[in-house]
């Protein structure tokens, strides 16, 4: 079995009551079958209050009314750990802020940026990530695994990350260059033509493909996409109470009363087809103004913050990028780590505005959490993610 990591797995240690958020609220703590036998026989003190805390039919730790484990005490401490030690932990709190994906003889084991101590140290890394693999004598089979497509995907991979860690072309570059080999990398998987998968890294290395690429970026207009990618977050389902509000806030300083598609429910500035288009002229020009200057501000006062974009495109391609050989859905992962990236840009952005015009790397580590812990941490918002990456294609593929 061969076992990856990024070269700062080890880094992380969880800082428990100094954290300025917890793991332990916000979603449903699920424990392993172990785990829960091993509850059924605790005896002393705990055991009663062991025995009322858990959710036996469904094996989940109960819930206070904000969402907060039961075993989680006003200092952010776990009661079970103090009682009865680390091991007393289920495999969902012992392995988080870990994450493993699994594939035939290979597990690729990554660090959550839902945590804000792995955020805070990815974020502060200047240098590019680099995978480190190990390997011990397990091996295992699985059924319907094609370790061909795996293999071109690792490749695949492997070129798109060395592209983003590139740093001598510029970000929208790097990341035009990446969506382009996921396109045609997906065309190739749809016409069940592997082999020729090759032939499109050769593609992208030439002269002629990133002249290509600059010429679609410079042409495109993005502004619609991305308030529609933005508006697309109203779909997903709510871990945080505290999220909607703060989307909802964020988005109307960035677009104004801009219309939303998705309801007309939710937005006190709704679209109604009476709304004069000059407003909107007004709010896009608004936008697009305080885009540049946003910019600017950030190439002055936060050098490190293309590297950091870096960090985050790496991470979210390196931790989805080959389950695309379970559902052949290469381009559409490849799409959800720009989008990611793009919405983080955006409501930083935003709290940039609300600050009066200034960015603290917290702010940063904050808003990465929160976003990662939103969609990283509910199956039915990745899934829902994909369905959206496959409906709304970046722009400049559609008229390609
Ligand atoms: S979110 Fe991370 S640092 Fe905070 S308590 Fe959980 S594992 Fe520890």
């Amino acid at each position: 079995m061969l076992y990856t990591i990024p070269d700062y797995y080890h880094e992380f240690s969880c800082i428990a009551g100094e954290c300025e958020d917890t793991c332990c609220a916000g979603w449903q703590i699920v424990a392993d079958e172990a785990a829960l036998k091993k509850y059924k026989k605790v005896t002393g003190s705990f055991r009663k209050r062991l025995r009322r805390s858990i959710n036996w039919k469904e094996g989940t730790f109960k819930q206070d009314k904000n969402k907060r484990c039961t075993f989680l005490n006003d200092e952010n401490l776990c009661d079970m750990y103090t009682a009865l030690g680390e091991k007393s932990l289920c495999r969902t709190c012992k392995m988080y802020p870990r994450h493993i994906e699994e594939f035939e003889d290979v597990r690729e084991m990554t660090l959550s940026v839902s945590c804000p101590e792995v955020a805070r140290i990815l974020l502060g890394k200047k240098e590019p990530v680099r995978f480190l693999t190990y390997e011990s004598n397990k091996e295992e089979e699985y059924d319907d695994f094609d370790p061909f497509l795996y293999s071109k995907l690792v490749d695949a991979r492997t070129v798109m990350i060395d592209i983003l860690q590139d740093r001598s072309k510029k970000l929208a570059l790097r990341v035009g260059l990446v969506l382009a080999i996921a396109h045609d990398l997906q065309v190739r998987i749809k016409r069940d033509d592997i082999f020729s998968i090759d032939d499109v890294f050769e593609k992208y290395q030439t002269e002629n493909a990133i002249q290509f690429v600059e010429a679609k970026l410079a042409k495109e207009e993005d502004y619609a996409f991305i308030m529609k990618m933005f508006q697309n977050q109203y779909l997903m389902e709510r871990l945080r109470d505290d999220w909607e509000p703060h989307l909802l806030e964020a988005e109307q300083i960035l677009y104004g009363e801009s219309g939303c598609y998705t309801c007309d429910k939710k937005h006190p500035w709704a679209y109604t087809e009476s709304r004069e288009k000059t407003k909107a002229e007004t709010d896009k020009k608004k936008y697009m103004k305080n885009r540049q200057e946003f910019h600017s501000w950030l190439k002055e006062q936060m050098p490190d913050y293309e590297i950091q974009c870096e960090q985050l495109l790496v991470y979210f391609i390196s931790t989805y990028f080959c389950g695309a050989v379970y559902d052949g859905e290469a381009y559409v992962k490849v799409q959800m780590a720009v989008v990611s990236v793009l919405l983080i840009h955006e409501l930083l952005m935003a709290q940039w505005l609300k600050n009066e015009k200034t960015l603290e790397m917290e702010d940063i580590v904050d808003t990465v959490y929160r976003y990662s812990r939103e969609l990283e941490h509910s199956d039915p918002n990745l899934n829902l993610m994909e369905k959206l990456m496959r409906r709304d294609i970046v722009p400049w593929f559609n008229k390609s």
